[in-house]
């Protein structure tokens, strides 16, 4: 579990004679690291130099592959949206790293490749996405937000266009409704696309590559608002803790650990005290399955 942290430090929001603090610039993915592990976090985002990371994972190579030719592809002009182009876009920004031999890099290709095949057959070339790995940014009383979307449609709705947040997976497991429920980083972009395309978006959807499902959730306003109201609790709760570094304590006391299932896949298991005594994962060890199929 997440450690207990200091709620008090929330009225310090308002600084010197009252004026304002800064805003807290963050991604979702700044804010998570802290959720998952405040020493994670640390590592990433506060130590200069940051200690070094283990090897490069092959499940972010697939992943990072994956997106980068779905964005390419609706970036071809519509009549060239075709399954052809798959193989050339796929190849070209194929990235190599983590794989435990060209064996396994191959099957994840072929892979892969099956994956865009049979979700670009779902999508309509000719509709254009209101923005594809497009960065929307939004300022809340605590946050500058901001961060990358895979997707973002624009979809009729009750009362008039909508946008509707996008995001491809490419893990072994499925995923359902409460995944797509329960992501901060899904409700913040949909929190953000609100405010940059001035129109509603409260449909977030996790696009399943492997499985070809789609896991919905439609947020209310209520709900975005309690996402956001938890990130400015992450927020407050880092900004605590960066201070009270400055102030003296001991770093390892104000991000301290959070060992549990995610210290065998963090990047910083060798330099961290928890992570060092759990057994590691192999960079290619989320991708194996796929050389097995
Ligand atoms: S190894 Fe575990 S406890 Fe250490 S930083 Fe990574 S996730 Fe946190």
């Amino acid at each position: 579990m997440p450690p207990t942290r200091n709620r008090a430090a929330v009225p310090e929001q308002l600084g010197f004679a009252g004026m304002p603090e800064k805003l807290f610039v963050c991604t979702p993915s700044k804010l998570g690291a802290f959720t998952d592990c405040p020493r994670r976090y640390r590592y990433s985002y506060v130590d200069r130099p940051s200690p070094p990371k283990g090897p490069p994972w092959a499940h972010n190579s697939l992943g990072a592959s994956v997106h980068t030719a779905l964005k390419n592809w609706y970036a071809l002009p519509p009549e060239r949206r075709l399954p052809e182009a798959l193989p050339t876009l796929l190849k070209s920004t194929w990235v190599r790293e983590g794989y435990r031999d060209v064996e396994l890099e191959r099957a994840a290709y072929r892979k892969a490749l099956d994956w865009l095949e049979a979700y670009v057959a779902t999508l309509d070339p000719e509709e254009e996405p209101l923005g594809v790995e497009r960065v929307v940014a939004a300022k809340t009383a605590v946050l500058a937000l901001n961060g990358r979307a895979d997707r973002i449609d624009a979809r009729p709705g009750p009362d008039g266009p909508e946008a509707v947040i996008v995001d491809y997976k490419t893990g072994r497991s499925g995923l359902d409704a409460d995944d797509a429920r329960g992501s901060q980083a899904l409700a913040l972009y949909a929190y953000a696309a609100q405010r940059v395309f001035r129109r509603p978006c409260h449909r977030v959807e996790l696009h399943h590559l492997p499985t070809g499902t789609v896991a919905v959730h439609e947020h209310t306003d209520e709900s975005l608002a309690r996402q956001v109201r938890r990130a400015e609790e992450t927020a407050q709760d880092i900004m605590a803790a960066e201070k009270a570094v400055a102030a003296g304590t001991d770093p390892d006391e104000a991000f301290p650990v959070n060992p549990g299932s995610l210290c065998g896949w963090c990047d910083f298991r060798k330099v961290c005290p928890a992570g060092a005594t759990v057994a590691a994962k192999e960079p290619w060890t989320a991708v194996e399955h796929l050389g097995a199929s």
